[in-house]
Order: structure tokens, then sequence, then C-alpha cells
């Protein structure tokens, strides 16, 4: 039975609410429903936690974060079949976000807070102080369920804040479990975990007594959470959705990249914010680039990630399922559907891998984030046409651009509008390495060094030496 963490106490509600395999539709388990009282009770706790954690040191911190990151690769394989349970996916993904989530708290915990000194002299030093903000509630979407709680919690620890977490309410599982796997590990309020719909967020990002709101999520949320955070000026980092596009360059050979294209378009059957969703390719090449994407996603295994057979999962829950579906139906009267596209019999929500052609901007496909298993492949004519339809978007999470020529790619990528462009890749993450959003991709950074100072407020402290 999956509990709830609060104050370092593993609690259960009177009402459960159930977990849909989005495999077979069936009941993959029972979680406590969290409400906005288990909500209130969990930022109750991590505020009276935060009067010790915010004075810990280093040392304190960096154990408590290590000590998360030791309990996730002592559990890796449980953790790995309850995201696997809760999202469809086949093992080896799974496994990769087990690792990412241990790779991101790791990196943090090894992160330091050092006082600076901005001037200094004989009447005279001015230092500068990083402090943490207090509560933060760290907000979770359903397609990276680990990795990005992760990714929060690490960094709002080891800046001295304390942390409630809430999962989206079809996937946690996982965070769930981890709950129970750290609550003995991690100092009594460090860390809380709620479940609930959208609604227990909304009344964390307006609670008097949380600082921060660490979200991850679609835009339209987003922009409710800054709006509503706006009364109480809530710091905000918002990871927001993406359209990202892909430009391929006339002298890329079409063989060479194709299956890394695919790869890099279809991981976790499209669920990523930094996937290909819109690939531009040169009309030189557009043929060849199509036939050799269409034939990998054709002989592509779509299936219940439980078998070990299968290489891409389901979509993960209804509501995003019947929207992939919609897309499908929207390409099909744009333009020409040479892989997948068909519609399953039998209950799960799995969609085949779909490849699109001769469809251009200006069509929902090309236009809004999918967000699933489908790929619209754009010719172009001049680069400079790909590149200001790239840029026409309000997003600016992700965008890449493939050539057998660096020097030349990199000309192009650095005209486009997004906070990371990758060369010859696409979506490489590295905790190291900040992961900035531009347009309404989102606000502040997650991520690297950047990510941790996010968590924190500038003090500066102004000495007079001259006086005592
Ligand atoms: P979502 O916005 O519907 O929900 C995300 C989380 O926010 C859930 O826990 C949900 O319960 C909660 N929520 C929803 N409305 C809220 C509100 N008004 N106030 C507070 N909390 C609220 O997103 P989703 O469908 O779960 O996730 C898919 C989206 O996430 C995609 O758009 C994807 O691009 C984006 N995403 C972005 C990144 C990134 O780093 N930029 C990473 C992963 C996913």
């Amino acid at each position: 039975m999956f509990k709830l963490l609060v104050g370092g106490e593993l609690i259960d509600t009177r009402a459960h609410v159930a977990v849909v395999n989005p495999v077979d539709e069936t009941v993959a388990a029972e979680v406590p429903d969290g409400d906005t009282a288990t909500a209130d009770a969990a930022v109750a706790a991590a505020a009276r936690a935060y009067q010790r954690w915010r004075l810990t040191s280093h040392a304190q911190r960096r154990e408590c974060v290590q000590a998360i990151s030791t309990v996730i690769s002592q559990n890796a394989e449980e953790l790995a079949r309850l995201l696997v349970l809760e999202t469809g996916r086949p093992m080896g993904i799974a496994q990769f976000e087990v690792g990412l989530a241990k790779q991101f708290l790791d990196f943090y915990a090894d992160q330091t807070l050092d006082v600076e000194i901005l001037s200094e002299d004989a009447n005279r030093r001015v230092e500068l102080h990083r402090k943490p903000l207090g509560v933060v509630a760290a907000i979770v979407p359903w397609n990276a369920p680990l990795y990005l709680a992760a990714n929060k919690i690490a960094p709002a620890l080891m800046a001295g804040n304390t942390v409630v977490v809430k999962p989206a309410p079809t996937t946690p599982l996982t965070t769930l479990r981890l709950g129970e796997l750290i609550a003995k590990a991690v100092p009594q309020g460090v860390v809380n975990i709620v479940t609930g719909g959208n609604e227990v967020g909304a009344h964390l990002v307006t609670h008097p007594d949380v600082a921060k709101v660490a979200f991850t999520g679609s835009t339209q949320a987003g922009r409710a959470i800054m709006a509503a955070g706006a009364p109480s000026l809530k710091r905000l980092t918002l990871e927001l959705g993406g359209n990202d596009a892909a430009i391929v360059l006339s002298d890329a050979n079409p063989k060479a990249i194709a299956p890394a294209l695919f790869g890099l378009a279809f991981f976790n059957s499209g669920q990523v914010c930094a996937v290909i969703k819109r690939l531009y390719v040169h009309e030189s090449i557009y043929d060849a680039v199509c036939s050799e994407i269409a034939a990998l996603a054709s002989g592509s295994t779509v299936g219940d990630g439980a078998d070990p057979a299968t290489q891409f999962g389901p979509v993960q829950n209804r509501a995003q399922y019947e929207k992939v579906l919609r897309f499908i139906e929207d390409a099909r009267a744009h333009g020409k559907i040479i892989a997948g596209g068909e519609r399953r019999k039998g209950p799960g929500f799995f969609v085949p891998l779909t490849v699109v052609r001769d469809i251009t901007d200006g069509t929902a496909l090309v236009d809004e984030e999918p967000f699933g298993p489908i790929l619209p492949i754009i010719r172009y004519t001049e680069v400079d046409d790909a590149i200001a339809r790239a840029n026409r978007s309000p997003y600016g999470l992700g965008a890449s651009v493939w050539s057998s020529d660096p020097q030349k790619a990199a000309a192009v990528a650095t005209r486009l509008e997004s906070g990371t462009v990758w060369i010859n890749q696409h979506c490489a993450l590295d905790p190291a390495v900040p992961f900035p959003a531009h347009k309404q991709s989102g606000l502040g950074v997650e991520s690297g060094r950047e990510g941790l100072l996010a968590y924190t407020a500038l003090q500066v402290v102004n000495i007079n030496k001259a006086v005592g």
C-alpha cells in the first residue's frame, strides 16, 4: 500500500484513487487521494523543518542528498519496475530515468554555495551570500516523474530549502515509493510527498507559506501558476512545453543521420519536452530522409514495456492518448502519413509510431506540441526560410541542426531562438549543463549550477570595519 510522506511520517488518507496501467487500462495500484488539507499539513511540516534545515552546513546537506542518491541506487530495479508499471515504457528507458535521477542528485550534492567577497579594503568588506528561500513546492508532470522530482529536490535541499513534492495524478507510484524509501534517511519534514490533482498543485501555488514554485509541465498550467503566484510574488521556475525544430542541411547524409533523428523524435514515444517535434529537411534529400525514417518507424515494436521485445510503450494516459489521435486525424487531412497512423483495437493507449510528410507550417501537428509518437517532416528550399519557420513559434526550448560540416551547422544554430541548440544530436541532458528556455517554454532555469542558484536569494552583507 502506498503512503504519503508528511513530516517524516508515512500517512494514509481516508479516500483512495486508482492509478491506471496505460498498457491495459486495469488498476495498477490504489494510492492515497491527497487533497488541500494534506497539502497544508505537508507545507506546515516543511515550514517547521525549514527552521532547522536552513542553518545546516554544506556537509549536512550533502549527506542528505547523497543518502537519497544511495537509496535510489540500492532500489534501482524496483523503482524502474514501478516506472514501467505507471508509464508502460520499456525497462531500458525506465532504468535510464532512474540513472538520470541519481546523476542529478550526485551532481548537486557536490555543489557548494560559498560566500563571495565582492570588495575589501582596510575599512570595508562587502560579501555576497546565497540564502535559502523557504518551502519549495515541486510540481511534476507524468512523462519523467522520478528524474524531474530529483532535479528539484536536490538543488532545493542543497540551497537550504525544504520541499513538498506533488507528482502528476496519473504517475504517483515511483515518487511515493521514493518517499517511503527515504523516510528514515532524510530529516523529518525536509522532503514531503503529497498526491492530488491540479487543484492540489494550484493550492500549493497560492499557499502563503510556500516561497517558491518549481514547476515542470504544460505552458497552459505555467501561465496559470504565474498568475496565481503573483499576489504573493512567488519565486518561480517554470519548465514548460516545447515544439523543438531540427533542421537538416543539404549536405547531411540521410542514411547516416536517420537512425539518430528517428531515435531522438520517438524516444519515450515522443513524450519528452525536448525531443524533435518538427523536422525541416532540405528538398535535395527530403525523399531519402522521409523513407529512411518511415522504414525505421514501421519496423519498430510498440507494446507493453514489461515485454522485453517492446521498443516503444503506450501514451501514458487517456487524455493525452485522445489528444495524440486528434493530431493524427489533423495530419491525415493536411499531409501524407507514411508510417503508422492507424488506430489499434483493444485496451491500452497504444499509438503506432507515425511519420507524416508533405505537411507544412500552419497545421496543428507542426504548430502545436503533440507530445506523442508522431513526427511531421517538412520540406524547405532556402535555409533562411527554414530558420524563420523554426523560430515562428511561441516555444523556444530546444532545437538542432544536422550537417556533415559542424562549423556550417553552428552558423545556423546560433540563429535559432531556443534555450539549447544541439548540433548533430538532440536532447542530450547533463546535470552540469543548464537547461534554459526561451519564449513561452519557460521562465528561469533548471540544471547546472544556475539551477542551484535558482533556489537561493541574494543577500549582501556590507561591513564597516572602521567601527568597533
Ligand atoms: P500539466 O501542466 O497538465 O501538469 C503538470 C503538473 O502540474 C501535474 O502535477 C498537475 O497536477 C499540475 N498542475 C496542473 N495545473 C496546475 C495549476 N494550475 N497549478 C498548479 N499545478 C497544476 O502537464 P502534463 O500534461 O503532466 O505534462 C506534459 C507537459 O510538460 C508538456 O507540455 C511537456 O512539454 C512539459 N514538460 C516540460 C519539461 C521541461 O523541462 N520544459 C519537461 C517535461 C515535460
